[in-house]
């Protein structure tokens, strides 16, 4: 270790190369050691790792001094009546945020004895806008009517990358010279990010041979990837999941201890009024704790909470109490690929009944996103009856603190 060590000191071996002299275990080892003598700290806890290291350092983590560990925590069971899910879960929840478990778990049990979530899938894109740029507006109008002319060669360069990817829609839109094109892509069982940048690749060079367009960025951001974006909330990104449950107004008295005007007031004035005057996108109570919790125990990108907090909670009068839903427009998720093979995310995973590749190819990452759709219903729930209830900072200083 001390040769390695003052090879690092003198700057002879690079932090970023030690696996390249060693197994990856000690490659860790030895940086995580150069890294607490540089800071003078320790970081014993982030030694500790329980997850193999071998395809971890490869794809998932460079630089890797160790792992932080996250609380997991179930809530349900809760009954989904998907599409593609069709049973009984208990959702894996990583937070630190005390609280929030509790707070879904009711919402489960909600939903549960009312008979389950009704969930379904209404579309499904990953999408890429590469940008390009053109001479001049009419150069930018011939190059948009190109790509439309053309949609079918476009399909089979950008398919020859993928044995699972498949375009289903191609847009364009200029801004003066500025030409993006947004692909959207079926991605089997993989959210698709890396498998649709590569294919909007091979495209886009198509599209540059055959129009004198000049490829600017691969990635325009009219995609919109990890950035509070009103094209993903208008025309989807990912899955597009809605799930809604009818609540009869005796399981409301009984289990969120509010009533149906109290629930539709508070949806309507914060969910819907609250939201318009802040300009926000988020039309909801806080889709993005469940989004977050179950992306980072189930190896999502983290980042793509973003896209999840695009989630609109309704609430509408019926017969016997309300329906109440939820409409994710853009959850950008997979069961293969990315960290869903890290091994403590593909057992949460397992616990959905979703781990791998589905049969047919997409089944088990739609089943998934039917899950988290039905937990963040069950999120609203709780949260939307906390607040009619008024009961909202009590649970969290019992909880929370
Ligand atoms: P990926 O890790 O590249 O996995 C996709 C691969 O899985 C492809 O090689 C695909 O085959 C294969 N595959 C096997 N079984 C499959 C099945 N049933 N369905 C679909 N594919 C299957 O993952 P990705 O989902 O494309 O990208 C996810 C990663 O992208 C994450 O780590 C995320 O953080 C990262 N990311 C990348 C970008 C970017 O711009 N590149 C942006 C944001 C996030 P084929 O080779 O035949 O397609």
């Amino acid at each position: 270790m001390d040769e390695y060590l003052r090879r690092l000191r003198d700057g002879t071996l690079k932090l970023y190369a030690l696996e390249k002299e060693l197994p990856p275990g000690n490659a860790v080892a030895i940086r995580r050691r150069f890294i607490e003598e540089e800071a003078g700290v320790s970081l014993d806890r982030i030694g500790d790792c329980s997850i193999s290291l071998d395809t971890v350092v490869k794809k998932n983590c460079e630089n890797m001094v160790g792992t932080v560990q996250v609380p997991v925590g179930v809530a349900g069971p809760v009954r989904v009546k998907g599409g593609y899910a069709d049973g009984t879960y208990y959702l894996p929840l990583a937070t630190t945020e005390g609280a929030l478990i509790a707070s879904v778990n009711r919402g489960c049990s909600l939903i549960t004895a009312a008979g389950g979530a009704d969930v379904r899938i209404l579309k499904d894109g990953m999408t890429r806008a590469p940008v390009f740029a053109t001479d001049n507006i009419i150069h930018a109008k011939e190059v948009c009517d190109w790509v439309i002319a053309h949609e079918t060669e476009i399909k089979a360069e950008a398919e020859s990358t993928t044995r699972f990817g498949k375009i289903t829609g191609i847009e364009v839109t200029t801004a003066g010279t500025s030409v993006f094109v947004r692909f959207s892509f079926f991605t089997g069982d993989a959210m698709g990010m890396n498998m649709v940048t590569i294919a909007s690749a091979k495209a886009a060079g198509l599209i540059c041979q055959k129009t004198g367009a000049r490829l600017i960025a691969l990635s325009g951001n009219w995609c919109t990837d990890k950035k509070p974006a009103a094209v993903n909330l208008v025309m989807g990104r990912g899955k597009t999941a809605s799930a809604g449950v009818l609540l009869t107004q005796d399981l409301i008295g009984k289990v969120l201890k509010t009533d149906v005007a109290s629930l539709l007031e508070v949806n309507t004035r914060k969910n819907l009024v609250g939201s318009a005057r802040a300009g926000s996108f988020g039309f909801n109570a806080h889709a993005a704790n469940i989004v977050a919790a179950m992306f980072i125990a189930c190896g999502q990108d983290p980042a793509h909470v973003v896209e999840g907090s695009l989630c609109m909670t309704t609430v509408d009068p019926a017969p016997s109490g309300v329906y109440v839903s939820v409409t994710l427009p853009a959850l950008p998720v997979g069961t293969v690929g990315g960290g869903t093979t890290v091994e403590t995310q593909a057992e949460c995973l397992r616990l959905l009944g979703v781990a791998g590749s589905g049969d047919p190819p997409g089944s088990n990452a739609r089943k998934f996103a039917e899950i988290v759709a039905a937990g963040v219903l069950a999120g609203e729930l709780s949260l939307l009856g906390a607040l009619a209830a008024q009961h909202l900072a009590r649970a969290h200083s019992t909880l929370g603190r």
